[in-house]
C-alpha cells in the first residue's frame, strides 16, 4: 500500500514491538514463560502481524479473548499454543476443537459441556483453570473468609472430566496498577488454592496471573508465565509506573492524517457542528481527514493537539465522523499533503487524559477503516 495515497493510517513499529518484548522478558527470571497478549486485535494494532512476531520472536503461548480471535490466527499459520481468556458458549467449542485453542475454564457447568462437546468430536481440549481471587469477573470463586470445600469439589470433578487436560491455572488482579494490599490478598488466595489442589493429588500445572501492571510492579506474581499486554504495546498501565523496567518502552502505533485542505478564515467565523469554536484572529485551518469515525473521540474536540512540522496545533470546534479541524496559522508552510501525528510519542497519552479514558480504549479505539502499515528495520513490509 502506498502511504501517499491514504488518508490516515497507523504506522506498527515490530522493532518496538520487538524492544518491549525484549524489556519485559528481561524483567522476568527466565523460567517464567511469555504470554502475548493479542486479544482485541491486539489492541488495535492488528492481531496476524503481531502475533506472527511474538511467536518468532519465541512467545510461549498467545491469548485472544473469544475463539474467533483464535480461529484467525490458526487460519493465518500461528502454531504456538493459543489461550482463549474468555467464556465460550458450548456451541461454540468446536472452533477450540477443530483450531488446537486452549481455554480458560471458570465454572463446573462450562467444564461440563466442552468435555462433551470434546468426547463427541472424540478429541482431546486443553484448558486452563480461572480463579476468581476478588475481580469478581470470571472464574471459580475462592471465598478468603468461608469454606471452600465446595469449589474444591466442583475442581475435582472438572479434573475427572473425560477428553479435558487441565494445563494450566490463573487468576487476575484487580487493581494491581496501585493496591498493594489488595493484589497480595489476592495472591494468596490463588496460593491457597494451589496448595489445596495439590494436597489433594491435583496438578493444576503452569500457574500465572500477572498482567502488565502485577508484572511490573510484584515481581513476586512472576510464575511460570506472565501476561503483559498494554506493555507490550509501549505504554504503562499507568503513566505513574514509568521507570519501573530498566529499559523503557516504545510505543508501537503512530496515527497520522494526512492534511486533505487548508483554508484562510476570517476573524469571528464559526467553526464545525454546534458553532462551539469562534475563531479570534484571521486564521488558516487545516481539515485532517480524522473523526469518530476513525476511532478519534469526539470528546477530544477543542481539546486535543496534534503534532504538524513538530508543531502542536489545536483542534477547532466540534470532531465530526470523518474529519476535524486544526488551527496552523501559525505555521505558514502548512500545505495540503502535509502529515498531522494524531498518537505517538506522548500524544495518545494525552488524549486519554483529556478523554477521561486509559490509552487502552484508545488503541482498541482505531477504527478497521484505518489501515494499518507495517515497519520493520524502518521499512514498510510488504502487504
Ligand atoms: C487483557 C488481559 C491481560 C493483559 O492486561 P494488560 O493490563 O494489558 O497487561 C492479562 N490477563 C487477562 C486475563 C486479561 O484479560
Amino acid at each position: 500500500m502506498d502511504i501517499r495515497t491514504i488518508r490516515t493510517w497507523a504506522e506498527i513499529d515490530l522493532d518496538a514491538l520487538e524492544h518491549n518484548y525484549r524489556a519485559l522478558r528481561a524483567s522476568l527470571p527466565k523460567s517464567c514463560g511469555f504470554v502475548g497478549l493479542v486479544k482485541a486485535n491486539a489492541y488495535g494494532h492488528g492481531a496476524v502481524p503481531v502475533a506472527k512476531k511474538l511467536e518468532a520472536l519465541g512467545a510461549e503461548m498467545l491469548a485472544v479473548a473469544c475463539g474467533s480471535e483464535g480461529e484467525e490466527l490458526r487460519r493465518s499459520g500461528i502454531t504456538a499454543p493459543i489461550l482463549c481468556l474468555g467464556n465460550t458458549l458450548p456451541c461454540c467449542a468446536h472452533l477450540l476443537l477443530e483450531h488446537n485453542i486452549t481455554q480458560a475454564v471458570g465454572d463446573l457447568d462450562t467444564a461440563r459441556a466442552l468435555s462433551q462437546a470434546a468426547v463427541q468430536a472424540d478429541k482431546n481440549l486443553n484448558i486452563h483453570i480461572k480463579l476468581d481471587t476478588g475481580m469478581s469477573r470470571l472464574g471459580f470463586f475462592w471465598n478468603p473468609n468461608g469454606d471452600n470445600t465446595e469449589v474444591m469439589n466442583e475442581l475435582s470433578e472438572l479434573f475427572s472430566l473425560p477428553n479435558l487436560t487441565v494445563q494450566g491455572m490463573f487468576t487476575h488482579f484487580a487493581d494491581a496498577d496501585s493496591n498493594e494490599e489488595y493484589s497480595m490478598a489476592q495472591l494468596t488466595r490463588f496460593l491457597d488454592a494451589r496448595d489445596a489442589l495439590t494436597a489433594r493429588g491435583l496438578n493444576p500445572g503452569l500457574l500465572h496471573c500477572g498482567a502488565s501492571a502485577a508484572t511490573l510492579n510484584f515481581p513476586c506474581t512472576h510464575m511460570d508465565l506472565a501476561r503483559p499486554g498494554i506493555a507490550l504495546y509501549g505504554y504503562y498501565p499507568t503513566p505513574e509506573m514509568q521507570g519501573l523496567l530498566e529499559d523503557d518502552l516504545h510505543p508501537v502505533m503512530t496515527l497520522k492524517s494526512r492534511i486533505c485542505a487548508v483554508r484562510s478564515l476570517p476573524a469571528g467565523t464559526s467553526v464545525s457542528y454546534g458553532c462551539t469554536a469562534t475563531l479570534t484572529r484571521d486564521s488558516r485551518l487545516a481539515v485532517l481527514p480524522i473523526g469518530y469515525g476513525d476511532g478519534f473521540p469526539r470528546s477530544l474536540s477543542n481539546q486535543m493537539k496534534v503534532r504538524i512540522h513538530d508543531t502542536l496545533c489545536p483542534i477547532v470546534g466540534r470532531v465530526c465522523m470523518d474529519m476535524c479541524m486544526v488551527d496552523v496559522t501559525d505555521l505558514p508552510q502548512t500545505a495540503v499533503g502535509d502529515v498531522a501525528t494524531i498518537y505517538g510519542g506522548d500524544l495518545a497519552l494525552q488524549a486519554a487524559q483529556l478523554d477521561h479514558t486509559i490509552v487502552y480504549e484508545l488503541l482498541c479505539d482505531v477504527a478497521p477503516r484505518v489501515p494499518r502499515i507495517y515497519f520493520q528495520q524502518g521499512a514498510p513490509l510488504p502487504d
